[in-house]
């Protein structure tokens, strides 16, 4: 994340999203979490962004079992712990909880609303940092473009402009290894630089959560209509 001097390793991506084992009846999902060397400022600045995306990715509809076991047990004790407070945090306004009927005497209660979207930018840019880091051995420096593809867009423009970003990358990703000792909880995926040398992540949570990211190196040979912001 800088050039200052590390005195600490950092888990990447945060160790809270791994669950606990006595959280998934002994298993341990714990394995050989990648870590990465961290100054003090990054590493202490950083305990609120990690339950904030864990209380945001875990519970997501669509999850893995793992993710629902993980949102039942570990989540919901620190949300009853911040009497909901970061739960809260995770939806900005609007926002209203809606029971689903999934079939008879079956249901769960989801919150609709609209993402704190700029702070999950800037937890998943330090994950993918911490990835490159990890891969390469040094820091990345460029800029991070990221394509959440668990948001659900309205149809549109930018629903759009996803599903062929989201067609792109999971094409080229079945030739891919998936990377990471704790699959169910967390892998992903790394792209060799193309022809303009940028490089592609993608990121899969609870098996349900896709993060898809561009790495533009400051060296890359851009040509200037790509570059949008
Ligand atoms: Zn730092």
């Amino acid at each position: 994340m800088c050039s200052a001097p590390a005195g600490s390793r950092e888990h990447v991506p945060p160790r809270c999203l791994f669950p606990e084992s006595k959280d998934i009846g002994g298993l341990n999902l714990r394995k050989e979490l990648i870590t990465v060397p961290s100054c003090a400022a990054h590493n202490s600045g950083k305990s609120s962004d990690d339950e904030f995306l864990m209380m945001s990715l875990a519970g997501i509809v669509g999850n893995n079992a793992i993710g629902y076991r993980h949102w039942t047990g570990k989540v919901n004790r620190a949300m009853r712990r911040s009497s909901y407070r970061v739960l809260n945090s995770t939806v900005l306004k609007p926002k209203r909880i809606e029971r689903l009927v999934v079939k008879e005497n079956y249901f769960i209660d989801a919150i609709w609303g609209t993402p704190d979207l700029a702070r999950l930018y800037r937890c998943f840019e330090q994950v993918l940092r911490g990835l490159y880091f990890h891969d390469c051995g040094q820091r990345f420096e460029g800029e991070i473009r990221l394509i959440p593809g668990f948001i659900k867009h309205e149809p549109g423009h930018a629903h759009t402009w996803q599903k062929s970003i989201e067609a792109r990358y999971q094409h080229e990703a079945d030739s891919m290894p998936r990377l990471g000792s704790n699959s169910e909880v967390f892998y992903y995926q790394r792209f060799p630089p193309d022809q303009f040398g940028l490089i592609g992540y993608r990121l899969c949570l609870y098996g349900g959560v896709d993060v898809y990211a561009c790495l533009i190196p400051v060296t890359a040979r851009m040509p200037g209509n790509l570059v949008l912001r």
